[in-house]
């Protein structure tokens, strides 16, 4: 058991954290360069991405054959974390979910045509991208099985009927992966598949308003209506839906751990200089004993969920779906970060819930990440399926 990073990963590490401080954080700080959504704006971003590369610090997910660093997912952990010390990070770097997840998806498992005409240009920043599974009621949410977007088989074409929404980045992405009912079989009824933005037979319904900023290009409700996809664009095998989904959360909830862990870091941060120069009641703020629980509670509860993450990280990288360690981390750093930032706008006071420090936007921002990739119920019931099955197995040593 080894906690040191390699000389490499050490290397990006500190030339991340260096690139974040030196460049985004004076980004961050000026309204000019937010968007009506609240996030960075695209001409900006445009710029920045530009210096990213520049720096070898692009794409460190994918492979470097195709324009990536070819980092394992231990190596992303620390690098990840140090990116999301600003809110504009990971886009900054082609980190940033959804694309994050869908490139490291399709790297693993599409074919190499597939991979030239849907996963390059998002290697490469030239389109965007989309994941497209969750339904309105009654449809396919929580519980996928429960889904009722169909694609019916017409000769060499899938003709795909059915809404999803909350489909996030939709408004600007190009590529889109959905998942979609092809029979009734509890198991292996649905099936994933790729579509072009520019093809007709669907449409956005609306960007639906949320209670925090936005991923460019929103998050969206669409409808399809006959969108024909043809066959040599379905991902895997007919009925390996669930398998796709399962292959690209996995990543995907961890590399939201990481970055979430990075945003809970800055949190407290914002705090430091505050609590050790504010004076309340003859001390200052850091020398009142309820202070320091507070943060002292928040550094441990960090620590854990990065321990965690990192672990999950580790079983991810030996070929193991990691379902428990990954579940674990995505409740214990959504949990975290949503407390971490609670406690920095308590400690910070009035100024706190002010748009004078980025906490108020992290905050609305955070509440989502108790729901997205799996809501922290229903990973606690996957954690208590598994216990229940292996029993004391359930803490096993590898
Ligand atoms: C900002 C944002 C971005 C998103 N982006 C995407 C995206 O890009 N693509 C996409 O496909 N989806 C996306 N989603 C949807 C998200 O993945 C779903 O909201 C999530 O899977 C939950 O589904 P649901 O909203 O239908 O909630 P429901 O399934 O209706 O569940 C509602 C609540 O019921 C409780 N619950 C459910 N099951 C159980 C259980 N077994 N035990 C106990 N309690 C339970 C939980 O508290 C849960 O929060 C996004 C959502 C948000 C908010």
């Amino acid at each position: 058991m080894d906690f040191s990073l390699s000389p490499e990963i050490e290397d990006y590490r500190s030339r991340i954290r260096a690139f974040v401080e030196q460049h985004i954080i004076p980004l961050e700080a000026d309204r000019a360069n937010y968007d009506e959504h609240e996030n960075i704006h695209v001409d900006v971003l445009e710029g920045i991405r530009e210096k990213a590369k520049s720096a070898g610090l692009w794409a460190l997910q994918m492979p470097k054959e195709r324009g990536g660093q070819g980092l394992n997912v231990t190596g992303l952990t620390p690098c990840y974390e140090e990116m999301n010390r600003s809110i504009f990070g990971p886009v900054c770097f082609n980190s940033a979910a959804p694309d994050d997840g869908n490139m490291i998806v399709l790297n693993k498992i599409s074919t190499e045509a597939q991979k030239e005409r849907w996963l390059q240009p998002i290697i490469d920043g030239k389109v965007r991208s989309s994941f497209a599974m969750t339904e309105p009621a009654p449809g396919s949410g929580s519980d996928p099985s429960a889904m009722q977007t169909s694609a019916e088989k017409k000769g060499d074409t899938w003709v795909v009927r059915g809404r999803k929404w909350f489909i996030t980045g939709a408004g600007e992405a190009q590529h889109f992966i959905l998942i979609a009912r092809t029979s009734d079989d509890t198991r292996k009824g649905l099936t994933a598949f790729l579509f072009d933005a520019d093809q007709p037979g669907w449409e956005i319904l609306r960007r639906i308003p949320i209670m925090g900023p936005e991923e460019h290009g929103g998050h969206c409700e669409i409808e399809f209506d006959g969108l024909e996809i043809p066959d040599e664009n379905r991902l895997m095998e007919i009925g390996d839906g669930l398998k796709v989904t399962q292959i690209r959360l996995g990543t995907a909830r961890l590399t939201h751990c990481m970055r979430w862990t990075g945003m809970a870091k800055r949190a407290l941060e914002e705090t430091f200089d505050y609590v050790r120069e504010r004076e309340a009641f003859g001390e200052t703020l850091a020398d009142h004993e309820g202070v320091q629980w507070l943060l002292g509670e928040a550094a441990m509860q960090i620590e854990i969920g990065r321990l965690l993450t990192m672990r999950a990280a580790a079983k991810l990288d030996a070929g193991d779906f990691a379902r428990k360690e990954v579940s674990m981390a995505k409740v214990v750093v959504s949990e975290t970060l949503h407390k971490a930032i609670d406690t920095a706008i308590q400690l910070r006071g009035a100024r706190g819930y002010s748009k004078d420090t980025p906490l108020e936007w992290m905050y609305r921002y955070a509440r989502q990440a108790r729901l997205v990739d799996g809501s922290s119920e229903t990973h606690k019931m996957v954690l208590s399926r598994y216990l229940l099955n292996e029993g004391l197995d359930f803490w096993s040593w590898d």
